[in-house]
């Protein structure tokens, strides 16, 4: 019981709601680096992921949580069936900077390219733009007591992070991605 109320304890402690700025903050110089040099591209080359509506049957991939439980390992299971956040700077791919493509570990599902990818010194792999329009979907997320997009995965609904406006150039967005809940896969 003692050793419970600690963990529990130890884990309000440690835990950092991932991307937690909310989107009435101010971006912070530091952590936002301008966008690609000569960029001269338009937000409109980029696709906009559309909002969860929240209609049965969106998202085509579907299992029960026993069979999730099964399919992923701890850490995924974590991020995309219980929207949890891992911890800033440990998990996959915030300092990969190779280029390639990142999927949903969950189903495959194209997410992001390494085109979009942006240091942003958050620990958490950063993109301004997702890859498709099919790829991401976006859902209000007031969690925590902040106001946040929210983005989920297109085809399984499963968390993946979220989404700010102080991103970098050309589309000023800033995907905050969770990379256990990605699978990167070098050109
Ligand atoms: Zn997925």
């Amino acid at each position: 019981m003692r050793l419970s109320l600690l963990s529990l304890l130890l884990s309000v402690v440690i835990f950092t709601p991932a991307c937690s700025q909310t989107r009435a903050d101010k971006p912070v110089a530091s952590v936002v680096p301008a966008g690609p040099k000569g960029a001269t591209v338009t937000t409109a080359k980029y696709p906009q992921p559309q909002p969860v509506t929240g209609k049965p049957g969106e998202f085509p991939v579907q299992h029960t949580d026993a069979e999730w439980k099964k399919l992923l390992t701890p850490d995924q299971y974590y991020i995309l069936r219980q929207e949890g956040t891992e911890r800033p700077f440990t998990g996959k791919y915030h300092d990969n900077h190779a280029a390639g493509t990142y999927y949903c570990a969950a189903d495959h599902n194209l997410l992001f390219t390494s085109a979009t990818k942006f240091d942003s010194g958050t620990g958490w792999p950063s993109f301004f733009a997702p890859a498709t329009v099919a790829s991401v979907k976006v859902k209000s997320d007031e969690s925590f007591g902040m106001s946040r997009d929210e983005i989920v995965c297109a085809k399984c609904g499963g968390h993946l992070g979220h989404v700010f406006d102080d991103g970098p150039k050309p589309t000023g967005q800033r995907y905050c991605m969770d990379g256990n809940a990605l699978v990167f896969e070098k050109k």
